[in-house]
């Protein structure tokens, strides 16, 4: 069977669904191939900054959402037992100023329903390419396996959006040149009962030496817990038992011994994160650009993939509409054009993104004594600077925002 559309997108997280999404808002045609059947999946993306947030609502989808959502109003970090900083979303002057928890399902059957009710978007899932069609040098879709058989999609334009692991990237040769950097440490996703006595609304960072964790508000009422580990780490952990993950735990936040021992009886209630960072150099080819992961991994800090992979979307969708506007013989140029200008706009703020985080990590994994005196140091010295607290955090959870007053009621407020 063949398919014939504008548009290819291979990959429904994030990035696909709205991409798909923002397209056919645009009166594009697209089809989107999803490998797995159905959009569970445990502890991917559920914190979601205020600039995500902020794309969400660009996108109509936002209030779709909105009852999903968990909205969070402070960052509070302790290190080696010590309160260092607090920081208050309420008092960033932006209009979307709160980062949110929405878990990853409910986010994209919101984007793929917005798409189906809006028409012209063809899902086909499961489904993955087994290879590229190629015609004179370019890309011109993919063929790809489905349960009723071999399918063939042709398109003007292929986007990969299939995430960190990319096999369109890798049949279309773009990662040539990739650069994976290992991080230092995998982190352990696991779930616990909510203490009573912490506040809801916060996120908590815990340091002690060279080891944090993270502690985030879930929207099923639970704590998400990051704990970092040194990379590979994990298979001396397990050999010592279960026991030695609450150890590690109970040393960063003595107060969940019991929800510790409630709420991870087994390995199998954890969930492993290889944390790299990926930087492709070109992110297209004729015919073909990937977006989000595939394009750009980062790490969690700050909840930046999600909010990367709805902004490249968002980013690309007018410059393909606008390309398949031209008339057949300059088609393809002009989709080489937008795919070229898409990473030349984009590509500045990931990379941002990047080193904020990277800067992160190493404060993070810092264990000299020396070494975190100055930390407590520097945390504490951003936490009574509110304009420093806006430097910081500017680039990675406003960078598509103008700053406004203050004592304004955010976007959400003023809906609810
Ligand atoms: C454990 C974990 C926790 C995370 N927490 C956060 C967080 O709190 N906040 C945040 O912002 N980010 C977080 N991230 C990162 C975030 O999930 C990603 O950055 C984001 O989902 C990227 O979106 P994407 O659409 O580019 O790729 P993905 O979300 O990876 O989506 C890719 C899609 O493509 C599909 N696919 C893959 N290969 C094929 C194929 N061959 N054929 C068809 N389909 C295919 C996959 O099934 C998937 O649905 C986390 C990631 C992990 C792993």
């Amino acid at each position: 069977m063949t398919i014939r559309t504008e548009v290819c997108v291979v990959g429904g997280g994030p990035g696909g669904r709205a991409l798909a999404l923002a397209l056919v808002r645009r009166g594009r045609q697209v089809v989107l191939l999803e490998q797995r059947a159905g959009a569970a999946r445990a502890f991917r993306g559920e914190s979601l900054s205020p600039d995500g947030v902020r794309l969400l609502a660009g996108l109509g989808v936002l209030d779709r959402v909105r009852e999903h959502t968990h909205e969070v109003h402070r960052l509070e970090i302790a290190d080696g037992g010590r309160h260092v900083l607090d920081v208050h979303f309420d008092a960033f002057p932006y209009a979307y100023r709160h980062p949110v928890e929405l878990a990853q399902p409910v986010l994209l059957a919101a984007l793929a329903r917005a798409a189906d009710e809006h028409g012209g978007c063809t899902v086909l899932e499961p489904a993955s390419p087994t290879a590229l069609l190629i015609e004179r040098g370019a890309v011109r879709g993919v063929r790809a396996r489905t349960p009723e058989g071999i399918v063939e999609i042709r398109a003007d334009m292929t986007v990969g959006a299939d995430g960190r692991y990319s096999s369109v990237r890798r049949l279309a040769g773009l990662g040539h040149g990739t650069v994976r950097t290992p991080l230092e440490r995998d982190v352990i996703w696991l779930k616990l009962p909510f203490p009573a006595a912490w506040d809801r609304r916060a996120y908590r960072v815990r340091i002690s030496a060279g080891r944090h964790g993270l502690f985030l508000p879930s929207t099923d009422g639970t704590l998400r817990v990051g704990l970092n580990i040194p990379k590979g780490a994990l298979r001396e952990l397990r050999s010592g038992g279960i026991g030695q993950l609450h150890a590690r735990l109970a040393e960063l936040a003595p107060e969940l011994e019991r929800e510790a021992a409630e709420g991870i009886r087994s390995w199998s209630d954890t969930h492993l994160l290889d944390i790299f960072t990926t930087e492709v150099r070109r992110w297209s080819a004729p015919g073909i650009v990937l977006i989000g992961d595939a394009a750009h991994t980062l790490s969690p800090i700050l909840g930046q993939g999600v909010n990367h992979a709805l902004a490249d979307a968002v980013a690309l969708a007018p410059l393909i509409a606008c390309a398949l506007e031209a008339p057949r013989s300059g088609r393809q140029p002009a989709l080489g054009a937008a795919a070229l200008a898409f990473q030349r706009d984009r590509e500045s703020a990931v990379r941002r993104s990047r080193r904020l985080q990277l800067r992160q990590e190493r404060m993070f994994t810092l264990s000299a004594p020396p070494a975190t005196a100055l930390r407590r140091t520097i945390y504490r010295a951003l936490n009574t600077s509110p304009a420093l607290q806006r430097r910081v955090f500017a680039p990675a959870y406003f960078p598509g925002q103008r700053p406004e007053p203050a004592d304004r009621p955010t976007r959400t407020e003023q809906r609810t």
